[in-house]
């Protein structure tokens, strides 16, 4: 087989960092990684066969300096750079510069980027295609005035969204016209700060949906097919925290309506790789609404690759080199049930993040199961990026196999020194809404008061507080138990945790 390129860049970090260069050294691709000064000693810079520094720590010196990235891409030879996820890659001006440096950018075209990167004209595009979009205002809103108008015609409750936003940022619900004014300034200035851009627009909010969303791929030969579903609908701060494939929501008829409507999406504009269309889901009328397209690989890939059998970020370097698509629709199937938890270094109830250096940390292993990390013992999660350090991903034959799996290699799972919200998960897993699959992205927020306690019951319970003073002891410099999250040397009964014998 003739190697698509002979050299791969990976402009990203982490554990997105690691599987690509899992996907480069399957293909005989060279890898090469960059790093900032907070991430010399990450696992992508180890694993790599090349690694550069790239500057300082913070995000904007380092991983998001475009103009340092493709210098070294040319120091290093390289014939193309994979973005992975966040950081560059919805960036137009970074696809172009790839572009006219004669590097592959792993991606859509800028042109794809412009197209979606934007919610409000992605919206009147999609509108046009066909798609059914959730009701709003049509595009930006200048005013506290005109958005005091929309909402009376479109009704409350309404959601404020800032056109250029993303992970979770940038975004008001409206539910009494008393807290238009100042919802509509916050979203204004959240927009201009995070995202350059204050622009925001007014849609219906939707009562307790969920958050479906379909994976599409496309070639460079007008090829676009979808790989089914993924339900997204367990979020905290309007972040995904936990994804399953496929949605124990969407009938199969519904489902093929979805990603029709998907791959028309993609079609309406000539869409290059992998790439998300977002819907909001109306559980009881089974409606869908499209909401955005996120052009890039998305974190929680591999529960599609599980369930189809694809590999996708393979793929996406097999799209980007000019070969086309190595699947057709009617070849691609869903099989068995797949399960992602984000383990995210944050506190569990405040979700405020919790850096700091991992002391213990043993991943969970055995059957039906796929750990993407890049925790090990002895690394200091870095305060700069993500707190998400390890995916979680369990699968198996049924959906109550997949939770039953989850539920086992959340307890092997040892990561102490830091505080993580694998307590937050085994309750979520445990909730009877989980289990029969009537959870929505209120689910949370809704069930906190049940939730909440929980969690502080696991902390405070007397073996798990045995638990954490021995660890305690093992490792001197940890006081506080609550930072401490044992589970391997511990057997459990019910809630309990008890010392194994
Ligand atoms: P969305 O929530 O829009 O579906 P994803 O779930 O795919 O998007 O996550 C993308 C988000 O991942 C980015 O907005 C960013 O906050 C975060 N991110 C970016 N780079 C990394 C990384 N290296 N590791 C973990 N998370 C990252
Ligand atoms: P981001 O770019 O930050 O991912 P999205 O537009 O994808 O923003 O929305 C993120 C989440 O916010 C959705 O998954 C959903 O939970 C909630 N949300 C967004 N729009 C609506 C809406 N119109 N009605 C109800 N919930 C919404
Ligand atoms: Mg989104």
């Amino acid at each position: 087989m003739q190697k698509p390129f002979n050299k791969i860049l990976i402009a990203n970090r982490g554990e997105i960092a690691i599987r690509i260069i899992r996907a480069c050294r399957e293909l005989g691709i060279t890898s090469v990684s960059v790093f900032s000064d907070a991430d010399r000693d990450s696992l992508h810079v180890f694993l790599a066969d090349e690694a550069y520094h790239i500057g300082p720590s913070p995000s904007k010196e380092s991983y998001l300096n475009y103009r340092k990235i493709i210098e070294v891409a040319k120091t290093a030879g390289v014939d193309a750079i994979h973005p992975g996820y966040g950081f560059l890659s919805e960036n137009t001006t970074f696809a172009k510069a790839c572009k006219e440096a004669g590097i592959n950018f792993i991606g859509p075209t800028p042109e794809n980027i412009d197209a979606m990167g934007d919610k409000i004209s992605s919206k009147a595009l999609m509108k046009a295609a066909g798609v059914p979009t959730v009701p709003g205002s049509d595009g930006g809103v200048e005013s506290v005035e005109d958005a005091l108008k929309i909402a009376e015609k479109i009704g409350l409750p309404i959601i404020i969204k800032a056109t250029a936003g993303g992970g979770g940022k940038g975004m008001r619900i409206v539910r009494k016209m008393d807290e238009m004014e100042s919802a509509f300034r916050a979203c204004r200035s959240e927009g201009q700060n995070y995202f350059a851009n204050p622009t925001v627009y007014l849609e219906k909010f939707i009562n307790d949906p969920k958050h479906i969303e379909i994976q599409v791929f496309g070639d460079k030969h007008n090829n676009h097919v979808h790989l089914f579903e993924r339900e997204c609908s367990v979020q905290r701060r309007n972040q995904k925290i936990i994804e399953e494939c496929p949605s124990p929501s969407v009938p199969h008829e519904v489902r093929l309506k979805m990603g029709a409507a998907a791959v028309r999406a993609a079609k309406q504009i000539n869409y290059v790789g992998a790439g998300t269309i977002e819907f909001i889901f109306d559980n009881t009328t089974k409606d869908f609404y499209f909401m955005e397209m996120n052009t890039r690989l998305q974190v929680e890939h591999p529960i599609t690759e599980i369930v189809t059998g694809y590999d996708l970020v393979k793929e996406q370097i097999f799209v980007a080199s000019g070969r086309p698509l190595s699947f057709k629709q009617e070849d691609i199937k869903q099989k068995g049930h797949a399960i992602e938890a984000r383990i995210c270094a944050e506190d569990p109830i405040t979700y405020k993040p919790s850096p700091g250096v991992i002391r213990a940390c043993r991943h969970p292993q055995g059957p039906g199961l796929r750990v993407d990390s890049y925790a090990y013992p002895g690394y200091e999660v870095p305060i700069y990026y993500d707190p998400m350090i390890a995916k979680v991903i369990t699968f198996g034959e049924t959906r109550d196999e997949a939770i039953d799996r989850m539920q086992r290699a959340l307890t092997e799972f040892v990561l102490t020194g830091i505080k993580t919200n694998i307590v937050l998960h085994k309750t979520i897993l445990d909730h009877p809404k989980f289990r029969d699959g009537s959870y929505t992205t209120q689910f949370i927020e809704k069930n906190f008061e049940v939730i909440e306690p929980l969690l502080f019951k696991e902390i405070d319970d007397p073996m798990f507080l045995i638990a954490a003073a021995i660890t305690a002891f093992n490792d001197r410099k940890s006081k506080d138990v609550r930072q401490l999250n044992i589970t391997s040397n511990w057997k459990r009964t019910g809630r309990k945790l008890q010392l194994r014998t």
